[in-house]
């Protein structure tokens, strides 16, 4: 791009899409004005797929100084409605996006739509078909067979009129007339062999109710709606780059000033999770996850009530960036960028999720001492608390073992360990159920141990904890991937039987540090067990928290092994 031409400031990242935009600015096409959409149809929730799209289309607009609206691509009534409308503007605007007051419907522009297909009728372009939908197929032709003109082809214009208008006016029933553009039936392009712009369908619309039982198709509202709204760059996904011909062919015969351009990309492709609405509609539907907001579902609601951050989100998709080829993106690239973003900001704390009781016994009955914890070492500005510290306390059940390995730096009979922000501990001895089982540990501590203490001591292993009498009960959820499979319904399975019979337990009778603030979507890391998430389930007497991502990152070892992703 030269560098002396153009009002805005060039993009600090680029792909192919913005250096198209960049040219098209230089030349002074559309006056050099940048105008986007993201066109969701209200047929399901939005997912991490969609992100990219969204981030996409705003991003390009905000880089050069343009504009991108919210468009509902609602031209389908039986699949649509207003519960997906909701979800999918929070779900944009939590994202960080803001289409200001231009948030729009294809449906708005129904009658726009219609004139335009009497104009394509007037002018020869289109005409009314009256064969089956199998008999369209089939005169369809294939890919190496060229289809067959339809009986109904040669129809005057005023027959054509006469029958769209009828259409219309809802005197057929539905599938029996649709309306066709007049190309090619010869095209090697299918999608140019007479494409169906109109359908009859009685079905009442979530916005315009029964004002219509005829309804355009994608192909054909898709662009016009660009026109309308004066988009310059249409951004889609690849599966409509053979579409592009009639994109291009609709908007020369009806409104061929206003120019839109239609580029493709590929899609954002996930291992370990299925991205198409139909499938996670199922899951929903077959009752196999709790709702479209079940934290494992990769829906934007989901990943939200998972604990995931608009930040980490927006991070991911700067860093698979925008090419033309299709490939899949690990799911732990986005983990990562998770953890990368919670690292800075989720404030620390104490929880301790498998209790084993401790009872210190030279630590005397009653004490009240208060310890300094620090809220996050990555953020200074987050400052310190204070722990209750006393008699008995709760540790993890797996940071003590009887007979414990080598490099076992934890508690054993004998062993010591330090208590994270306080003393040293000793085990002095397990006490045991009529079964064997553990049941409590007998500990002794050094009072002259306290952390930061000029006499503190160096022991090899630390452990979390919390103080027993003031500790609250909570119940965690861990999740794990939803399927088992990288590619879940690979070839011909259906992904449903790849789902993993253990992708959720919930842990009751955890325990977690006194003043854990419990509104839902507060952010913690757990110490030593990784980042947590209040469930909006969470009630102040019964806190519930969402495990985000644990602390291990297994990103860093991907990319040893196979280097960074290549957008
Ligand atoms: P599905 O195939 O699951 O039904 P869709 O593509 O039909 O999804 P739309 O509501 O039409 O869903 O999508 C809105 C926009 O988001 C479109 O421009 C589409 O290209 C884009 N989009 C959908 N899925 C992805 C994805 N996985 N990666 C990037 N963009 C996507
Ligand atoms: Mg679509």
């Amino acid at each position: 791009m030269d560098p002396t031409v153009g009002t805005a400031a060039a993009p600090a990242s680029t792909d192919f899409i913005r250096d198209i935009v960049a040219e098209d600015r230089r030349t002074g096409k559309h006056g050099g004005r940048v105008q986007t959409r993201f066109p969701p149809e209200p047929n399901g929730y939005l997912h991490i797929g969609h992100a990219k799209a969204i981030c996409l289309n705003f991003g390009v607009a905000a880089d050069f100084g343009g504009l991108c609206n919210l468009r509902f691509d609602d031209t389908n009534p039986t699949k649509e409605g207003v519960e997906y409308v909701e979800s999918i503007e929070e779900d944009v605007r939590w994202l960080g996006f803001d289409w200001g007051d231009r948030m729009f419907y294809a449906s708005d522009y129904f009658e726009t739509l219609y004139q335009y297909a009497e104009q394509l009728i007037r002018d020869g372009k289109a005409y009314v078909d009256s064969l089956s939908a199998d008999e369209i197929r089939d005169y369809r032709g294939t890919l190496t067979e060229a289809g067959r003109n339809s009986p109904c082809r040669e129809r005057g214009v005023a027959e054509n009129l006469d029958l769209f208008r009828r259409m219309r006016a809802g005197e057929f029933p539905d599938g029996t007339h649709v309306l066709r553009a007049k190309i090619d039936m010869a095209a090697p392009n299918m999608n140019m062999r007479d494409p169906t712009l109109y359908r009859i369908r009685h079905a009442t619309h979530h916005r315009t109710a029964d004002a219509w039982c005829i309804y355009p198709t994608y192909d054909y509202a898709h662009p016009l709606s660009d026109a309308i709204e004066g988009v310059t760059h249409s951004l889609c996904t690849l599966e409509f780059e053979d579409h592009r011909p009639l994109y291009d062919w609709v908007i020369e015969h009806t409104c061929p000033a206003s120019r839109p351009r239609q580029i493709e990309f590929a899609r954002l492709n996930l291992n370990y999770t299925v991205m198409s609405k139909r499938k996670l509609l199922a899951l929903v539907e077959q009752r196999l996850v709790s709702g479209w907001d079940d934290p494992r579902m990769p829906t934007i609601a989901g990943i939200r009530r998972r604990g995931f951050t608009p930040e980490a989100v927006r991070d991911f998709c700067a860093r698979i960036g925008v090419a033309k080829k299709e490939n899949v993106i690990d799911i732990a690239l986005l983990e990562h960028t998770v953890r990368e973003d919670l690292n800075r900001r989720a404030r620390r704390a104490l929880a301790v999720l498998r209790p084993l009781r401790v009872v210190i016994e030279n630590y005397p009955e009653g004490g009240d001492e208060r310890v300094a914890a620090v809220n996050n070492p990555e953020d200074p500005a987050a400052g310190t608390r204070t722990l209750p510290f006393s008699r008995e306390i709760y540790i993890e059940r797996d940071d003590f073992m009887e007979v414990p390995p080598k490099k076992f730096f934890r508690l054993s009979p004998g062993s010591q360990v330090r208590l994270r922000y306080a003393y040293v501990l000793k085990c002095e001895r397990a006490v045991k159920d009529a079964a064997g089982a553990v049941t409590e540990l007998r500990c002794t501590y050094d009072p002259e141990s306290l952390r930061g203490s000029t006499a503190a001591r160096r022991v090899k292993g630390t452990i979390h904890w919390v103080s027993a009498a003031q500790a609250r009960d909570a119940e965690v959820r861990f999740y794990d991937r939803l399927f088992l499979s990288a590619d879940p319904g690979e070839g011909e399975r259906d992904p449903l039987s790849d789902l993993n019979p253990n992708s959720l337990e919930r842990v009751t009778g955890c325990k977690i540090e006194p003043a854990l603030a419990a509104a839902p979507g507060t952010r913690f890391q757990f110490e030593r067990l990784g980042y947590f998430c209040v469930d909006p389930d969470s009630r102040p007497e019964a806190p519930v928290f969402n495990r985000t991502v644990t602390l291990k990152d297994t990103w860093a070892k991907i990319t040893a092994r196979a280097g960074p992703p290549t957008p």
